[in-house]
C-alpha cells in the first residue's frame, strides 16, 4: 500500500493548521473523503439530479440508477444476499433505532431480554434502553474483563432462552477492542435470539461479510469510512424485514394509498419513506469502489502496524494509561490520559501543533464510569496516515506533558 498515493487523494490534508502540517487523528469520529467521493457528488449534482423512482425524464432515471447502483455496491461490499437487505438510513444511529423502534417493539414483551454491552456506544445503547422501557423487557449487560473485552463463556451465561435480541458493537470506538460477534450470534441463535451489530468502527477498517457473520441486523455510517455524512445503512436479513412495520410513514414508502388504509412497497423501500439521500448514497458507492481498490486487508493491516507503534510509544510516556487490550488485539485507535493533565486540555495543546485528536467521553458514558474517568484522549488511524503521523502525536504529547508538569509544578 503506497500511504503517499493515498494522501495525493485526500485534499483535504494538505493544509497547515496553526502553522504546522495537518495530522488528522480523528477518524472513528469522521474521516476525511478523497477526492473520488467527491468528485462523484460534484458529477451527480453537475449533470445527473433529479428524484428518484418517480421520473419518466432522463434525470429522473440517471439518479434512479445512480441510487439503485450504489445499492448493489453496498450489496456485494457486506456480501449480502440481495438488495432487497440492504435499507438506507441516515447512520448507523438512525439504523439502529430502526431495529429497536420496529423489530424490538413487535417482538419483546413484559420478561423477556435485549442483551448489550458496557462498552456499547450510546447510539447502541438508548434505543434498546427505550425499548425495554416500552415492552418491559430486561436490559442485560455481558460483563468487561479488566482489559474491557468480553468472554464467549460471559456471553454464554448472559444470553438465555429469554433473551430475544442481542446487540453488540463490532469493534468499540473507545477501546479498540474487537468483540466475537459472529461466535456470539451463534450463541443467540442457539437460543432463538437475533444478533444485532454496530458495525460503525469495523466496516470503514476491515472485511466484513454478512452472511459469514450470520448476523440478523448490521448497521454502519457512511462518514466513517470516507464517505459523506447523513447516509449510512441498515442490512437486514430479509426474512426478518419482510415481517417488520416500518416507522417513518410518506412518500416513497406507499403501494396503495385510501382514505383510512395504505400499503407499503416491498423491500428496501418500505423503510425509506421520503426523498431520500440520493448524493450521499452515490458518494457511498463511490468511498466503497475507493476502500476496495486499496483493499480492507492492506487497510486493517496497516492501521495495525500504525496502533501497535502508537501503543509503544505511547506507553513510553510516563504518567500515561492506555485503555483496552494490548496491541496485538486491538483496531486502530488508542485511548488514553495523561496523568494531571485533562483530555480536553491535550486535545487543545495538540491542535496549537495542527494535530487533531479526540477529547471527551465519546459517546459512550457508562464505559468512562467502569474506566473510572469522566473523559479519555483518542488517536483513531485510517488508511492516509503514516508513522510520521504517530511520531508528531508521541512527541507533541511529551511537550503537553512537560508544559502541564512545569505549570502544575
Ligand atoms: N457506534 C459506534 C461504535 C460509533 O463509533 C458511532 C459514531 O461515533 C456510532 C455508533 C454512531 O454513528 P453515527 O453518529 O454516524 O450514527
Amino acid at each position: 500500500m503506497n500511504v503517499n498515493a493515498i494522501r495525493e487523494q485526500f485534499p483535504i490534508l494538505h493544509q497547515h493548521i496553526n502553522e504546522h502540517p495537518l495530522v488528522y487523528l480523528d477518524s472513528a469520529a469522521s474521516s476525511q473523503k478523497p477526492r473520488s467521493v467527491i468528485d462523484a457528488m460534484k458529477k451527480y449534482y453537475e449533470s445527473d439530479n433529479a428524484n428518484v423512482h418517480r421520473g419518466v425524464h432522463t434525470l429522473g432515471s440517471r439518479a434512479t440508477d445512480a441510487y439503485e447502483g450504489a445499492r448493489e455496491k453496498i450489496r456485494a461490499f457486506l456480501n449480502a444476499k440481495s438488495v432487497q437487505e440492504i435499507i438506507y438510513t441516515r447512520g448507523t444511529t438512525t439504523a439502529l433505532n430502526l431495529v429497536a423502534a420496529s423489530y424490538a417493539r413487535a417482538v419483546c414483551g413484559e420478561g423477556d431480554e435485549i442483551v448489550i454491552t458496557p462498552m456499547e456506544h450510546h447510539s447502541n445503547l438508548i434505543p434498546w434502553q427505550q425499548a425495554a422501557k416500552a415492552t418491559g423487557a430486561v436490559l442485560k449487560y455481558i460483563p468487561l474483563q479488566a482489559d474491557g473485552t468480553i468472554t464467549l463463556e460471559d456471553a454464554q451465561r448472559t444470553i438465555t432462552d429469554r433473551t430475544k435480541i442481542v446487540s453488540i458493537v463490532h469493534v468499540s470506538n473507545v477501546l479498540g477492542v474487537i468483540n466475537p460477534v459472529k461466535e456470539i450470534a451463534a450463541v443467540a441463535h442457539r437460543y432463538g435470539a437475533v444478533m444485532v451489530v454496530d458495525g460503525a468502527q469495523s466496516t470503514p477498517h476491515m472485511k466484513v461479510d454478512v452472511q459469514d457473520l450470520d448476523c440478523d441486523f448490521f448497521a454502519f455510517s457512511g462518514h466513517k469510512m470516507c464517505g459523506p455524512t447523513g447516509i449510512g445503512v441498515l442490512y437486514g436479513k430479509k426474512e426478518l424485514l419482510e415481517k417488520m412495520e416500518p416507522i417513518e410513514f410518506g412518500g416513497e414508502m406507499i403501494d396503495f394509498v385510501d382514505l383510512y388504509e395504505s400499503t407499503w412497497k416491498e423491500l428496501p423501500w418500505k423503510f425509506e419513506g421520503g426523498t431520500p439521500i440520493i448524493a450521499g448514497a452515490v458518494g457511498l458507492g463511490a468511498a466503497i469502489d475507493f476502500l476496495q481498490e486499496v483493499g480492507l486487508d492492506a487497510i486493517e493491516a496497516h492501521e495495525h502496524k500504525l496502533a501497535s507503534y502508537a501503543y509503544e510509544r505511547l506507553s513510553a510516556i510516563a504518567g500515561t494509561t492506555i485503555y483496552g487490550p494490548g496491541p496485538r488485539e486491538r483496531a486502530g485507535l488508542i485511548t488514553f490520559n495523561i496523568e494531571d493533565v485533562h483530555p480536553h486540555d491535550v486535545a487543545t495543546v495538540l491542535d496549537t501543533k495542527g494535530i487533531a485528536i479526540r477529547a471527551g467521553h465519546h459517546c459512550a458514558q457508562p464505559l468512562m464510569r467502569w474506566l473510572n474517568v469522566s473523559a479519555t484522549a483518542r488517536a483513531s488511524f485510517y488508511v492516509y496516515n503514516t508513522e510520521e503521523d504517530v511520531d508528531r502525536l508521541a512527541d507533541a504529547l511529551h511537550q503537553t506533558k512537560e508544559f502541564f508538569g512545569h505549570a502544575i509544578g
